[in-house]
Parts: C-alpha cells; sequence; structure tokens
C-alpha cells in the first residue's frame, strides 16, 4: 500500500439548500482528499439564501466527523478532508467591495467576479467582453487584501487578463479545461493559461462532461489529456484539479428565490444560455461530472503518466502552495 498522497479538489457543489445533507462529502474522506473547495452560491443566488446555505453548511459539517471547515492550509489535518466555501461571481456582493471581508469572516476563502453572465463586477464567458470595472478594481485590491484567492472559472476573457493584470496576488482557474482540447465558451485558452501562470497560480482541469464533449460523467483517465495539455503549456508548478462535482440529492429544492432587487424570478436560460450548447432537461446541464471515487484512481494513473513527483504537485501540492501564500 502506497503513502497517503495529498489531495486538493478546487470546487465541489451540493445542493444550495438549508435541507442538504453534507454527509455526501465523506465520500471525499474515503477517496482520501485532504481539502475541497465547496460553492456556497453563484450570481443568480440572492444574499438571503446564500447566508442560510453558508450557516447550515457550516453547523452540518462542523458535527460530521472526518470533515471540519478550515481558515487556513494550517488547519489541514491528515485523516480529515478540510473544507473552505468558495463563491461563484461578484453580483452576491450587491455592489460593495466591503463585503469581500463579510464573507471572508463566514469562511469564503476563494471567488469569481462573473458567472457565465456580466455584472457590475466584471465580465462573465457567456456574455458580451466587457472590462474588469471600476468596482471590479476595488473588488480585486479588497480580495487581495483580505485574502481571499481569485478565481477566473466562469470569467469573460477580456475581464480574465484585466484581473490577472490588477491582481497582486496569484489567481487561479479552479475548474476550466483547455479550449485547445475542446471548444466551448466555458473553456479556456492557452494565452489565458499562461497568464495565470505568470502570477503564480495554478490551473485546474474540471470533470464536467459538457466540457470535455462527453455526455457522461468523466472518469479519471478521461482526465489525462486535460492534464497533460495544461503541463505542457504552463508547467508542472502550476497544474491542479477541481472536479466541479455537483451531488443531486433527492427531495431537495435549490431554486434561488427571485431576486430582492428586481422582483425577477430565476431564469436558467439566462445563466446557461442555449446558444452555448447548455440543454435544460432534468440535471443534464453539466452532462456529469468527475465523482469523488475518481481521486482514488486519480494518483495511479498520474504516477505512471508522469511520475510521482509531477503527479503531487497536480494531486494537491500547487494548490496547497497557492493557497498558503494568499489566505494567511
Ligand atoms: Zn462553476
Amino acid at each position: 500500500m502506497s503513502a497517503a498522497r495529498f489531495k486538493w479538489d478546487a470546487h465541489v457543489c451540493l445542493p444550495l439548500s438549508v435541507d442538504t445533507d453534507v454527509s455526501d462529502l465523506l465520500a471525499y474522506r474515503r477517496a482520501g482528499v485532504d481539502f475541497i473547495s465547496l460553492n456556497i452560491g453563484m450570481c443568480m443566488n440572492p444574499p438571503a439564501q446564500i447566508s442560510a446555505v453558508i450557516s447550515h453548511f457550516a453547523a452540518a459539517i462542523s458535527t460530521t466527523e472526518g470533515l471540519k471547515l478550515v481558515d487556513s492550509t494550517a488547519d489541514l489535518e491528515p485523516g480529515v478532508t478540510g473544507v473552505a466555501f468558495d463563491l461563484e461571481g461578484g453580483r452576491p456582493l450587491q455592489g460593495r467591495a466591503e463585503a469581500v471581508a463579510e464573507f471572508h469572516a463566514l469562511g469564503v476563502r476563494m471567488m469569481h467576479l462573473a458567472y457565465n453572465r456580466n455584472n457590475k463586477v466584471a465580465g462573465g464567458c457567456h456574455d458580451a467582453p466587457m472590462a474588469l470595472t471600476a468596482l471590479g478594481h476595488e473588488v480585486v485590491a479588497e480580495a487581495n487584501r483580505i485574502g481571499v484567492l481569485l478565481d477566473l472559472s466562469h470569467t469573460g476573457t477580456q475581464s480574465s487578463f484585466d484581473i490577472i493584470a490588477a491582481s497582486s496576488a496569484p489567481v487561479v482557474f479552479s475548474h476550466a479545461n483547455a479550449s485547445a482540447l475542446y471548444n466551448h465558451a466555458r473553456n479556456i485558452s492557452d494565452a489565458q493559461m499562461r497568464a495565470v501562470a505568470e502570477t503564480g497560480g495554478v490551473v485546474c482541469p474540471t470533470g464536467v462532461g459538457k466540457f470535455m464533449g462527453l455526455d457522461r460523467a468523466p472518469t479519471a483517465q478521461d482526465m489525462l489529456p486535460y492534464i497533460d495539455h495544461a503541463l505542457a503549456t504552463v508547467g508542472e508548478e502550476h497544474v491542479g484539479l477541481g472536479s466541479d462535482m455537483w451531488f443531486a440529492q433527492a427531495g431537495i429544492d435549490e431554486t434561488p428565490p427571485p431576486d430582492p432587487v428586481t422582483g425577477q424570478g430565476f431564469d436558467p436560460h439566462y445563466w446557461w444560455p442555449e446558444a452555448f450548447g447548455y440543454d435544460h432537461n432534468g440535471s443534464a446541464i453539466g452532462g456529469g461530472y468527475l465523482a469523488p471515487e475518481q481521486w482514488s484512481v486519480l494518483p495511479d494513473l498520474l504516477d505512471t503518466r508522469f511520475g510521482p513527483r509531477i503527479a503531487d504537485k497536480v494531486l494537491g501540492e500547487n494548490m496547497r502552495r497557492v493557497a498558503a501564500a494568499v489566505w494567511c
């Protein structure tokens, strides 16, 4: 039996409900994953829903043996899966850069500034090209000051380069695949990947079938070409993994309530436009996700393909390095 390997999943999603069962995350413990970044909301989720979800997740995780909320990488322990929260988009900040510190106090350690569509902070990857706004520059400075890791997944190309230029800290793509291998607007160019690496950051290929041209859940084996391409493009110090696993739970309704400002109801066709290949039949928006059990298979696969030194970096050491530098 080989020694335990340090493993970091840069993005995992539970249903965004106060009724969600967080014990699904124990599948990561069984697969020996040391840390997961857990989504607590996206641009379409009103702040009140996000607050309620954070409270529920934090309380439930703190009473679940094998899971632990962490503030920093120093809090990680062998045999326990550390969890910190991530926010997908700048809209829940409600126009206030100070809200970054408020989310940080609730356990948020990573955030994107846009989710697929444009907002007052930054542009999304499924919308018209848009620069980082003046508010966006304030948010970047505040995230740098507080120690929140900036994530460019779901962000428009122009805004992503603006954030890279503005940030004084390393930035990441926590869950994004190379468009050189599969062309989709959620995927990213080699130039974006290289620019992230130049900040000292990390690019994490993601296990979403739709962004790999698959209509099923990807396997660890399916990840290899994306990891291979990332290593060839940005080098072994700058590649990690973010599954984007989404757990379906029977009877849980995570439909966002109406927007508190506009009163408009949630429209999935706006956030995941058909024009970008999304369908809206059941839960098929993602086309299947890399399951936590695949983390048990990844070390041997990566060892065989890239050797144990590079495998360790991809499995978790690169993300741990960046988080330790940014969260401090
Ligand atoms: Zn996402």
